[in-house]
């Protein structure tokens, strides 16, 4: 360092100023980042109350004031020097991040490119500090009156790099994106309290609760909570991992690590075309992930319809030496120590949250009740989708559009006065079907002083009934049931399919699934890919049911196909399957092909539309319906039931 450079060399070392442009690159990218930067700070200094003010949607001025411990006069000036961080002090403590900050980047990044105040106050001094800089220059620094925490303004943001300016969107996309991150670190942390304004329009002012569940229900109202499902926390213990997983070190049995899954995720009528309503948080921390995502639509398989998506919000939380946060300069990606356990259990928590509610769709007449939730979630969806606004699509779905009014002829309502005999017989199973079916959504501590954020009790979500009386049948198609709760529509075919799916999946755990011999064996022709299919897939084939044999070039013929299956739909099952899986083979695993093949053998064999039932048979069906984990859907995603409820039916009729 002290020798005189080398006036031939061409290599340098940038001066601090470029060198902090540079870091704003990756750390600022819109004022939302700044937004997210300067409230990580704030929750990381413990404020108890965060206040976002905006204009011209953060590209004028962002200004993010809290009450947390503050700074004295050396660190405020010391915080903008690059890497100056109170957070971590050696490369071990990276392994153990317990701050949403930690890398020293973000101030002097920011300050870097724009007109920057900082005011704070420690407990420690008696007077605050105000330090003001330009483009990366320190303008002034003085002493000023200050109660507590810090205040930072950040004004005119690019300013001095016009070419990142140009790149803003609008500034209601920029305010759309800065909403919907103030509004999920809200969700993220029920306790402390949040206010977002832009000019003098207040977008979010929420009060410290004691509950996610409160939580949800001030930030995005009533409305959205009734279609979400509380995942009550699940834990997990982390087996003891033998080999290394991606380090090098396993201290072997010391504190058992448990991880914790909580949060929410929408009912299965609620459908949204992208992902953009699923968030996710590590140790409160926001973050995208590509495995969680995956967890997620794996917990809604034979749920959801694969094209589209849920709405959840996830909190995950484990020691921080199980996550590794340094893997982007902005620190919205993670790394976990034991990727499978992680993703397994986030999978079995929704799973289990939504076969605990067991949601019914409701009558899509009840407009008022499912209207759209707010726009603030939607923001960042608007802007990718143009004006897509998500919509909810389930109940259309299922309704029976194609049924004209007043068509049926007279055999096809059968109003029979109730019997007393299969009364009887469905008492005792009803009880210990209540038992084991009841909602598992834990009952709601009322929120007690806190009127105005009282939070209604999970109401919208129907639990399964278990006490359905059949009064009929719509065009031989659809069950008409009633109970006290009100009036019933049930979809035979996929009602049925549900329950053929399980009994099949779980035959083929258990015994065997059940097989039938045809007469004659069934010859079907293969394209060549079918035939490349059927030959990966043989052996899962036989376990389900179907005796296969080469029968010649590309030509099969079948000898037993599932119980079930009639003998002239045996080649189309088979052809669908091979199609199903199709190029995916060899990728997908063999409970994704078990599932698959589940799905097409219980749609085949399902009772079909347009088939008159007798009542005992439908009796039957909405029982063992009732007894299967998931009756809220069939395993395409489709809804299985209507309900009409009471409430509804007496306001329809202004009887209240
Ligand atoms: P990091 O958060 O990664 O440590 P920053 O550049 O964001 O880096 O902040 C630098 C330091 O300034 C922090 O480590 C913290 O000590 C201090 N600081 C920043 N913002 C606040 C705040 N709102 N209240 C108290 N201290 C703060
Ligand atoms: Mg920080």
């Amino acid at each position: 360092m002290a020798r005189s450079p080398d006036p031939m060399s061409v290599i340098r070392i940038l001066p601090e100023a470029v060198a902090n442009k540079i870091a704003a690159g990756e750390v600022v990218e819109r004022p939302a980042s700044v937004v997210k930067e300067l409230m990580e700070n704030s929750l990381d200094a413990g404020a108890e109350r965060v206040e976002v003010a905006l204009e011209a949607g953060g590209k004028r001025l962002i200004r993010v004031a809290d009450d947390g411990c503050g700074m004295n006069h050396d660190d405020a000036l010391l915080a903008f020097e690059r890497h100056a961080t109170s957070k971590i002090r050696s490369a071990e403590d990276l392994f153990e991040i317990s701050t949403l900050g930690f890398r020293g980047e973000a101030l002097p990044s920011i300050a870097a490119v724009s007109r920057l105040e900082l005011e704070t106050r420690h407990a420690s001094e008696n007077a605050g500090t105000r330090v003001e800089i330009s483009g990366g220059r320190l303008r002034d620094v003085k002493e000023t009156a200050w109660a507590q925490g810090t205040r930072v303004e950040v004004r005119d943001l690019f300013f001095n790099t016009p070419a990142r300016r140009k790149f803003l969107k609008s500034e209601s996309t920029e305010l759309g994106h800065i909403a919907t991150l103030v509004t999920h670190y809200a969700l993220a942390q029920p306790r402390k309290s949040f206010r977002l304004i832009s000019l003098s329009n207040e977008i979010l002012n929420v009060s410290p609760v004691s509950t996610a569940r409160e939580r949800v229900y001030q930030v995005l109202g009533g409305q959205l909570l009734e279609q979400l499902v509380e995942i009550s926390p699940f834990e997990r213990r982390m087996p003891a991992f033998s080999g290394p997983a991606s380090g090098e070190e396993d201290e072997g049995a010391a504190e058992p690590i448990v991880v914790r899954v909580s949060g929410f995720a929408s009912r299965p009528d609620v459908q949204k075309l992208n992902r953009n309503q699923i968030y996710f948080f590590v140790n409160r921390r926001l973050v995208r992930d590509r495995l969680i995502l995956h967890a997620i639509a794996e917990a809604y398989r034979n749920i959801l319809p694969a094209s589209v998506f849920p709405v959840a919000l996830i909190f995950l939380e484990l020691p921080a030496a199980e996550v590794d946060v340094n893997v982007h300069p902005s620190k919205t990606e993670v790394r976990f120590r034991h990727s499978a356990f992680i993703h397994d259990l986030v999978r079995d928590s929704i799973r289990q949250a939504l076969m605990a509610a067991r949601p019914v769709a409701a009558f899509p007449m009840s407009k008022t009740a499912r209207s759209a939730p707010p726009d603030l979630v939607e923001a960042e969806a608007a802007e990718k989708l143009g004006d897509e606004r998500p919509l909810m699509k389930g109940p259309e779905i299922g309704l029976p559009q194609g049924v004209p009014r007043g068509s049926r002829r007279p055999g096809d309502l059968h109003l029979t006065s109730p019997q007393p005999e299969p009364q009887t017989g469905t008492l005792p199973l009803d009880t210990s079907a209540m038992s084991v079916y009841a909602p598992v959504i834990p009952p709601l501590v009322a929120p007690g002083e806190a009127g105005p954020t009282a939070v209604p009790a999970a109401s919208g979500v129907a639990e399964f009934p278990t006490d359905l009386q059949p009064l009929g049948q719509v065009q031989d198609s659809f069950i008409v049931a009633t109970n006290a709760d009100g009036l019933w529509i049930v979809d035979q075919h996929v009602a049925h399919e549900r329950v053929l799916f399980e009994r099949h999946l779980r035959q083929r755990r258990e015994k065997g699934v059940e097989a039938q011999r045809l007469l004659l064996p069934i010859i079907v022709e293969l394209k060549p890919e079918q035939q490349a299919v059927f030959q990966d897939i043989a052996e899962e084939l036989t376990s389900n049911g179907f005796d296969v044999e080469p029968f010649g070039q590309r030509t099969v013929a079948v000898k037993t196909a599932p119980a079930g299956i009639r003998a002239d739909d045996v080649e189309r099952l088979l052809i669908e399957i091979l199609d199903g899986v199709g190029r995916e083979a060899r990728s997908i695993s063999l409970d994704v092909l078990r599932l698959k093949i589940a799905a097409s053998v219980s749609c085949h064999a399902a009772i079909k539309v347009n088939m008159p039932l007798e009542r005992n048979k439908m009796e039957w069906l909405l029982r063992e319906l009732g007894k299967t984990e998931c009756p809220m859907t069939c395993p395409h995603g489709r809804p299985i039931m209507l309900k009409y409820g009471m409430k509804e039916i007496q306001k329809a009729f202004k009887r209240i």
